[in-house]
């Protein structure tokens, strides 16, 4: 990346110049900056209750860590968690008070992880938004001569019993005065108000951020979401609401069922009566042909901005068909526990996608991994970020300031090369993760009981289920889960009606995790599970198939999730009935426990 490639007169070029090279600097001296990331986590918190039960005696070095703290994962730390968030404020992980929960999309025992955190953090997580427009600036000229049109929301949040918010990172961010009363940036100006993007109800905002769009279709240069699969729902949102959308744009009216105050005082300002405009939106609209959509509505749109590696990239057929093939930037890698890195080649297409860890958020730590899972024997040895070897597969651990100490994280990387002497990966999945839609992650134990609850309902008609695997259907917008089942009945005069074997899917649905159901019932971003029940006899040809193809017979095991076409081709040649879950799962923001 070529610090000097871009024109350093003009003042935003200055702020992208120092950006451009605080990068390089962190880049070229990562091993460097590591220790003293380390140093400066072990030194703020040594006196924390956690730390000083492994005897550092105030070592701040890698060899002594290494060597005294362990590798942890949430359910370690839990015990932990639960007291800070029932109110004790004693340093129990960090030095500094935890100022919020941040709740993961990853969950344990059924519940998001709850991920305590400090008020520094923030500005680590803003200094890492910093660099993304700089970087891009650099592949994309001209973004400051137009807007984003980004649909961003807030989700609902709780208070633990201690008193502290519990709330998604990202919901955290938008409602900080970082974001909120950021300074004018011609490079990060937003088609969405403030005050739709904060509204907690998310029909208005939605509504808001697509008829605002609208408004401004022509000066919108890219348009984006967090990952791909809330940028598809806002199109669904289209197809769904744009004959309201254009009344208003016509009529320069809002629709009533917009109640929220703040953004009815907004849009004052913005509605205005445009006829032009409406009849175009119903000229494109209502031709029910959706392809290009994208393009057609907002035709100077020059990216999407959205996330699109790892479980989104089931997603990237169809954004292509809404949007003729436009590039998509993946611009970082991220999560509650820790903002990781940026991608220092945003246009490049998205199997190709490396993120840069930056070395300056945390410490970070690469346990080797290898398809057949990670070495017998002695404790398995953590590499450094300078360390790691091109090729090789890791999982991230991570010691952060707001006090993880050697956490697993869950991801397995793929390193595909450095910048400078900072190792660039490949995002290559979620460990145990199964199936996603939206941000729910289904692992497979988590599927198992929801089989095993939902066939007690088949017991009083003696059938069981024999054989299940599942599916994550993405065609249809909001995507949902499918699980074929092979049922055995004992008794045919017997067998379970339709209504029974709708109401397993129900039952499945009530024993997924929080975060499938939320996103099912608060978000709308996952549609009903469905059954569908196959022929007995099924998953026999599933394993002569597999075997046909050089799966060993000994060790075969049914896939509890497929996505490979002739799988799919024939388990569905094979399906006698399909049932699909009649009404929505229990979610409420608060959790169970
Ligand atoms: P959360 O626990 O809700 O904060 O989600 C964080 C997780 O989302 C990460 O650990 C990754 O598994 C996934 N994730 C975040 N950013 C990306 C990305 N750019 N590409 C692929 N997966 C990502």
């Amino acid at each position: 990346m070529a610090v000097d490639s871009i024109n350093p007169s003009s003042p935003s070029c200055e702020r992208d110049v120092e950006a451009l090279q605080f990068i390089e600097e962190m880049t070229r001296n990562a091993d460097s900056v590591q220790q003293k990331v380390l140093a400066q986590i072990l030194t703020r918190n040594a006196q924390t209750e956690y730390l000083n039960r492994f005897e550092l005696a105030g070592a701040t070095d890698r060899r002594t860590f290494k060597a005294k703290v362990p590798m942890v994962t949430y359910d370690d730390l839990q015990p932990l968690i639960q007291r800070i968030a029932n109110g004790d404020r004693s340093p129990i992980l960090s030095a500094q008070p935890v100022s919020e929960f941040l709740t993961s999309s990853g969950t344990s025992a059924g519940e998001r992880k709850l991920m305590p955190t400090i008020k520094e953090e923030l500005d680590r997580r803003q200094l890492l938004y910093s660099l993304l427009m700089p970087v891009m600036n650099l592949h994309v000229k001209g973004l400051d001569q137009g807007k984003g049109l980004y649909f961003l929301f807030i989700k609902s949040e709780t208070k633990t019993p201690g008193g502290l918010l519990a709330r998604p990172v990202l919901t955290s961010y938008y409602k900080s005065d970082h974001f909120k009363n950021r300074p004018y940036d011609p490079y990060n100006v937003y088609t969405s108000p403030n005050e739709a993007i904060l509204c907690p109800d998310s029909f208005q905002s939605m509504y808001t951020q697509m008829l605002c769009g609208l408004y401004e279709r022509e000066q919108v240069l890219r348009v984006g979401a967090v990952f791909a699969s809330g940028l598809l729902r806002a199109i669904r949102f289209l197809q769904l609401n744009w004959k309201q959308l254009a009344n208003d744009i016509r009529t320069g009216s809002l629709s009533p069922k917009i109640t929220d105050q703040g953004i009815r005082g907004c849009m004052s300002g913005i509605s205005r009566p445009d006829p032009c405009l409406a009849d175009f939106i119903e000229k494109e609209c209502g031709k029910g042909e959706w392809d290009g959509i994208i393009t057609r509505i907002w035709p100077n749109t020059r990216y999407l901005d959205v996330i699109v590696t790892g479980a989104m990239a089931q997603y990237i057929p169809t954004l292509d068909y809404y949007s003729r093939g436009l590039p998509k930037a993946c611009t970082m890698y991220a999560s509650s526990e820790c903002y990781f890195g940026l991608n220092l080649n945003p246009m490049t297409t998205p199997s190709q996608v490396s993120y840069t860890i930056m070395p300056n958020m945390a410490y970070f730590e690469f346990l080797p991994h290898s398809t057949s899972g990670f070495a017998p024997g002695s404790p398995p040895k953590l590499v450094d970020l300078a360390d790691v070897e091109v090729g090789k597969e890791y999982e991230l651990v991570i010691t952060t300031y707001a006090g993880l100490y050697r956490y697993r994280v869950g991801d397995i990387l793929r390193v595909t090369g450095f910048h400078n002497s900072a190792p660039q990966f490949q995002f290559v999945r979620r460990k145990n993760a199964l199936l996603s839609i939206d941000s729910d992650k289904t692992d497979e134990a988590e599927l198992q009981s929801a089989v095993e609850n939902a066939s007690k309902l088949l017991s009083e008609f003696n059938t069981s289920v024999v054989e299940y695997t599942s599916y994550a259907d993405t065609k249809h917008i909001p995507g949902h889960y499918v699980i074929y089942w092979e049922l055995l009945a004992k008794d045919s005069a017997n067998s379970p009606s339709n209504q029974v074997l709708a109401q397993c899917c129900l039952a499945m649905e009530e024993s997924l995790n929080s975060v499938y159901r939320q996103c099912r019932v608060a978000d709308n971003s996952i549609g009903p599970l469905e059954i569908r029940v196959v022929k007995s006899g099924t998953f026999e040809e599933l394993m002569d198939y597999a075997i046909s193809r050089g799966a060993s017979i000994n060790q075969y095991k049914v896939p509890r999730c497929v996505s490979f076409t002739p799988i799919m081709e024939l388990l569905d040649s094979r399906v006698l009935s399909k049932h699909f879950s009649p009404s929505l799962p229990h979610w409420t923001p608060e959790r169970r426990h």
